[in-house]
């Protein structure tokens, strides 16, 4: 019997209520290219069938075709967000002139990193989580791309950006609590609430980077946002209201997910 099957006579063991056979073979080809055979298998499997991510105890995911370092401080990056990502490089390739790109809550920095890697653009990624943003840095330094960070929370009042750029995108927290009991909940046990979860305004962050855009935004400059699909009449009717510009894309599973905005900066007030 080869070690690959006695491994996965051990993952199905362990896992095959959580897992069904095909998620099972993926699991033990994903751990065993990446961890291959280790003392620590037993340990793994009991964090795996405790619901855990098997990103999490590889420390790796692929997002865009390219490999990224994850860990507990920072969401695993979703199929959804690789959309909003090819969306916003579809729209910008042919620019002639390299952009400046804010990403505002960028976790694992998935989504700055491949804009970087993908068109002629510099980039600025800014959480409020010191952990996301070493993260983020760790996997710019991997990836050999050039990205400012810094550790900001946008929803501070006294936030000071000097700067403007071409485009915004953020995948900002965008789940209330409410919506929980929809989640599965290992992505509720193991993945930071501080990424998924809005307290009282379940739009607070569009709401945030609306208000701030006229300030942040060149003239020209747009808007791109992963959003929540049941939010998606409430979000048109605020950006509406800010005279935006605006237009919604579905994701394959055809759900409302992605928002781009478009201000009218025609003057500014300097
Ligand atoms: N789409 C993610 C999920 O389902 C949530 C991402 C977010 O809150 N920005 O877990």
């Amino acid at each position: 019997m080869s070690a690959r099957h006695d491994v996965y006579i051990k993952f199905r063991r362990a896992l095959k209520t959580l897992y069904s056979d095909r998620e099972l073979e993926q699991l033990v080809r994903i751990y065993l290219e990446d961890k291959g055979l280790n003392e620590h298998l037993d340990e793994d499997l009991a964090r795996l069938s405790d619901g855990e991510p098997i990103q999490y105890i590889t420390g790796k995911t692929i997002f865009y075709g390219l490999p990224f370092m994850v860990n507990k401080h920072v969401l695993i990056p979703r199929p959804e967000t690789e959309e909003l990502v090819h969306v916003v490089i579809s729209d910008l390739k042919k620019s002639q002139t390299a952009l400046d790109i804010l990403d505002v809550g960028t976790g694992s920095g998935c989504v700055i990193l491949s804009l970087i890697k993908h068109l002629p653009a510099r980039g600025m990624a800014i959480d409020v989580s010191r952990g996301a943003i070493d993260v983020c840095q760790t996997n710019a330094d991997m990836l050999n791309l050039s990205v400012e960070t810094k550790c900001l929370d946008i929803l501070a009042m006294d936030i000071q950006i000097n700067k403007r750029f071409d485009v915004i995108v953020s995948n900002p927290p965008y789940i209330s609590r409410g919506e929980m009991a929809l989640m599965e909940e290992k992505v509720i046990r193991h993945e930071p609430a501080l990424a998924l979860f809005t307290d009282h305004d379940p739009l607070i962050f569009y709401r945030r980077m609306f208000d701030m855009a006229p300030n942040l935004l060149k003239t020209g400059g747009c808007l791109y946002f992963e959003i929540n699909e049941f939010r998606k009449l409430e979000l048109e009717t605020l950006v509406g209201q800010y005279g935006f510009e605006y237009t919604f894309h579905k994701d394959v599973n055809e759900k409302w997910r992605i928002l781009k905005a478009v201000p009218n900066i025609t003057h500014q007030l300097f």
